[in-house]
């Protein structure tokens, strides 16, 4: 089939990779905007400590998880190139009063999937011993399933490997008029507001805080999960970050506020000791969501598909929603039940 994905960031860029794959011949356009999510984000992988109680939503991010390590481990191999996955393991702090539940809660989920891993408490030693520089009175517990990736490597490498497997990969915006004869999939996240159809796409300005770590550049530490909903990333090094805002907007405006910056260092200093941090900078990126918080994925008519509305977890999400994509378009068998993720609300 001759396919056509308007948006190359993670959603668009696995469904092109996966698609080309199947033997079709795929053209994505990306305009790389400032706030593209999949450049911003933090790259957690771990579906299994959310609250969260949609079933759709949770079935979908245990299965995108369960893919993750034999999706990395063909596309590096593929590209020769690294993507940042690693199975770190996630630190979960929870205050002292709900410890115990929450152990029990996120346990429970692992008893019919062992992708969760071990989970345990962890002593004030171990705790110190994974994340020496970590200053926290509450109480932590390891999920060991927990892994983490970055988010603009692994795009680098889809779009390696989409263009070895014969894909044609276009860094301009998409012109309305051009492939008419080809089956369109929009994969634009935030900028789906541009389209005319539905469902309708809105969008949360996520800014995140890069900063430095003293002394603990040989060590790799686990993604730690901390209280309400902040987490902190070890990218490589010394180089970690903090996040993150949510904040509702119309705005496609991707500059740092100082009201973020103050809030970000507030929490910093919280888990960690000033003097052994350096800030280096914040990233602003543009989080897609649609009305009831859940990806779309399917035709909004005979000839356009789309996938969007990736949210919090599309990092997680999209390499297994890009495939399922790609072997339903291919007429293969997939496993995902689209029907779960293609409601449109009536109009009025
Ligand atoms: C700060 C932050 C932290 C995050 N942390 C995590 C995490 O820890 N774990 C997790 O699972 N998820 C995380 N996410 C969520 C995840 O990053 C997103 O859900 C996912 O990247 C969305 O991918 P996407 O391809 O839908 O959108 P995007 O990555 O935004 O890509 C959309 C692309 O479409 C292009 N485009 C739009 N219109 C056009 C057009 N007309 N022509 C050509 N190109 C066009 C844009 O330029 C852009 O490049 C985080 C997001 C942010 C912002």
């Amino acid at each position: 089939m001759n396919i056509t994905i308007i948006g190359g960031g993670l959603a668009g860029a696995s469904a092109g990779y996966h698609l080309v794959k199947l033997g079709n011949n795929v053209t994505i356009y990306d305009r790389a905007d400032k706030g593209q999510a999949t450049f911003a984000s933090a790259g957690i992988i771990c579906p299994w400590v959310s609250q969260r109680r949609n079933k759709k939503w949770y079935r979908l991010v245990t299965a995108s998880a369960h893919y993750y390590p034999e999706f990395i481990s063909i596309l590096e191999q593929e590209t020769g190139m690294s993507t940042g996955y690693k199975n770190s393991g996630a630190i979960c702090l929870f205050k002292e009063n709900i410890f115990d539940k929450a152990t029990k809660r996120i346990s429970d989920k692992g008893i019919d999937n062992p992708d969760v891993g071990e989970v345990r408490q962890l002593t004030k030693d171990e705790l110190s011993a994974m994340h020496p520089s970590i200053t926290t009175e509450y109480p932590a517990l390891i999920v060991e399933g927990g892994g983490q990736v970055r988010g603009r490597k692994l795009l680098a490498a889809l779009k390696e490997a989409f263009i070895q497997h014969g894909g044609s990969w276009k860094n301009e915006s998409y012109n309305e008029n051009s492939d008419v004869n080809s089956l369109k999939i929009y994969t634009t996240g935030a900028w789906g507001t541009e389209q005319k159809y539905k469902p309708e796409i809105a969008h949360q300005r996520a800014e995140i805080m890069h900063f430095r770590l003293k002394n603990q550049e040989n060590l790799q530490s686990p993604v730690v999960m901390a209280l309400g909903p902040t987490y902190i990333v070890h990218l490589e090094k010394d180089e970690y970050v903090i996040g993150t805002t949510h904040i509702d907007t119309d705005s496609f405006d991707t500059s740092p506020t100082e009201e973020s910056y103050n809030y970000l260092r507030e929490e910093l200093y919280k888990y960690f000791q000033p003097e052994d941090v350096e800030i280096t900078e914040m990233g602003v990126g543009l989080k897609p969501y649609t009305r009831d918080f859940l990806p779309f994925i399917g035709y909004v008519d005979d000839n356009t598909f789309v996938v969007n509305g990736m949210g919090s977890t599309g990092l997680t999400a999209s390499p297994y929603v890009g495939q399922q994509v790609a072997r339903l378009i291919s007429g293969l068998p997939a496993e995902l039940d689209f029907d779960d993720y293609n409601y449109i609300e009536p109009q009025n």
